[in-house]
């Protein structure tokens, strides 16, 4: 891997400021081509125990500081991160394979939300509450919830990180985080940059480690750390739940998602075939808010299944570190064998495959970019998440039908709809159970909306002005005159 910045790249966990090697490692391999790119620390419960010690003293002098204080380590991290997204691109495509441009979109779109956080850490404020009794005041505190453990997963390996610790960061918390085992290197390099820009030994603790069961029990069954927080799939989340009841903590979960994507007859085809293919192939379709289940109405079915076989056909695919490639390799053979499945299901099942449908002749995990249409609700894919290229077609009638269909899911993360009528527009998107709804766009992730799903997809909301508030306990202090 070749870096302007050769120091950015640490194979060592980074526990109360300071790199530790531990005894043993675990291979950390690039996807486009297998090759072993670096051997990482292979950490467990001990150092979690021991990255909590440091964590719960640096914290509090950490909540000490003045938010305006906080936010300007925070703001020179992010100037950092912004300085160095060149070479954390590299680091990025190198270990979980999207391709470079992507991979630098998540740089900035990670980085926001340091900056994001630096300034309302600023903006924390509690209230002087109207008295009910004349001899007393009523007052609220906003305080840092504490010490939390964060645990994130591969396929966006800096943004996922940003998003949580720099709100609990602003708020003057600590973290002990465990990174996805197959993007350990993104993780360490943001610590490095948190270190260069000042933040304080203890407050950002990462622990790599194959064992992410043992790391996450012991991080959920230790009192100090008052919160969890987050990102991957619903069961791993379920598990987190239930580890945590015994110390009630606080959770922010952020789960599967199996985003239906709406397209209306009186929708711009332009813009559906467009909002399609960027909310569908983005990441090689290994996005949680990724179009799992694209519906159709019949008046504009054939059209717009003809552009889009067209679109995806167009998409080059290769390593991510080549110009010009649009869609890298999936991130392992799990992966691989998952996508596999939902296409020979569907097609066994009656589907027709307009493109694509098979693994790419590059060999590896790559497949190529699939379009599928006649699909039906008996089908795998239309329950469980695909996670990978495939653009699955099912065609509606009604209005109320294409809502039910959408709707009938354990998952409410993100929901697609394209339609110029206004009207169509507020109903629909007031009746998706959906905690994030995208109308006539396929992207809509920025530092300012608000993040987070119903039903099986979660717990919490990442980013905006409320993404703050999960790292905050509201403190009622009353005064008797
Ligand atoms: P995953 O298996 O749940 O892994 C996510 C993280 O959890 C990794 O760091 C993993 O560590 C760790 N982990 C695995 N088992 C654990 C356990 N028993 N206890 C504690 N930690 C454990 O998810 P994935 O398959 O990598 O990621 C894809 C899923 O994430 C999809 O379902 C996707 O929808 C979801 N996702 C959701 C969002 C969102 O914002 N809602 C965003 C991105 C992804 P190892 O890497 O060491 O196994």
């Amino acid at each position: 891997m070749k870096l302007n910045d050769p120091t950015l790249l640490h194979v060592d966990s980074y526990i109360n400021g300071g790199w530790v090697a531990g005894k043993t490692r675990f291979a950390v391999t690039n996807p486009a081509n297998g090759e072993v790119i670096a051997e990482v620390a292979d950490l467990g419960s001990a150092e979690v125990t021991a990255a909590i010690d440091a964590a719960v003293p640096a914290q509090k002098a950490w909540a000490k500081r003045t938010a305006k204080d906080r936010a300007m380590v925070m703001r020179k991290w992010y100037d950092l991160v912004m300085a160095n997204a060149e070479d954390l691109a590299v680091i990025l495509t190198t270990e979980m394979g999207k391709p470079l441009a992507e991979a630098k979109g998540e740089i900035a779109y990670g980085a926001s939300f340091i900056d994001w956080f630096a300034e309302e850490a600023r903006r924390v404020c509690g209230d002087v509450l109207e008295t009910p009794q004349a001899d007393k005041r009523l007052l609220t505190f906003k305080q840092p919830i504490g010490v939390f453990g964060a645990i994130t997963p591969w396929n966006f390996p800096i943004a996922m990180i940003t998003r949580k610790v720099a709100p609990g960061i602003a708020a003057g918390c600590a973290c002990v985080l465990k990174p996805a085992e197959q993007t350990p290197l993104s993780a360490l390099a943001l610590a490095e940059l948190a270190e260069r820009a000042g933040l304080p030994a203890g407050i950002m603790n990462i622990v790599t480690g194959m064992n992410a069961p043992a790391i996450g029990e012991t991080m959920c069954a230790d009192d100090r750390i008052r919160k969890m927080t987050f990102t991957g799939s619903t069961e791993v989340g379920r598990i987190l739940m239930r580890q945590s009841a015994d110390s009630v903590k606080k959770m922010s979960l952020e789960l599967g998602g199996n985003a239906p994507l709406l397209v209306f007859d009186d929708a711009d085809l332009d813009k559906a075939v467009t909002g399609a293919m960027m909310s569908k192939f983005r990441n090689a379709g290994q996005t949680c808010v990724c179009a799992n289940r694209i519906f159709v109405q019949d008046g504009i079915y054939d059209a717009f299944a003809k552009r889009l076989a067209e679109a995806t056909d167009a998409l080059q695919v290769g390593n991510g570190m080549t110009d010009g490639v649009e869609q890298g390799p999936i991130i392992n053979d799990q992966g691989l064998a998952k996508i596999k499945r939902h296409v020979e299901d569907a097609v066994g099942k009656g589907a027709i495959l307009l493109t694509g449908g098979k693994p790419h002749a590059l060999g590896g995990t790559f497949f190529e970019p699939t379009v599928l249409t006649e699909m039906t609700s008996d089908m795998q894919l239309f329950r469980e998440e695909t996670f990978g290229p495939v653009a699955a077609l099912f065609k509606f009638n009604d209005e109320d039908d294409a809502i039910a269909m959408a709707n009938d899911s354990e998952f409410g993360l993100a929901a697609y709809l394209f339609t110029e009528n206004a009207a169509r527009l507020f109903r629909v998107s007031e009746a998706l159970e959906f905690g994030i709804v995208a109308v006539n766009t396929g992207i809509f992730s920025s530092e300012v909306g608000p993040f987070g799903g119903l039903k099986n997809s979660g717990l919490g909301r990442e980013g905006s002005k409320y993404g703050i508030d999960e790292f905050l306990e509201i403190k009622f202090v009353c005064v008797g005159m």
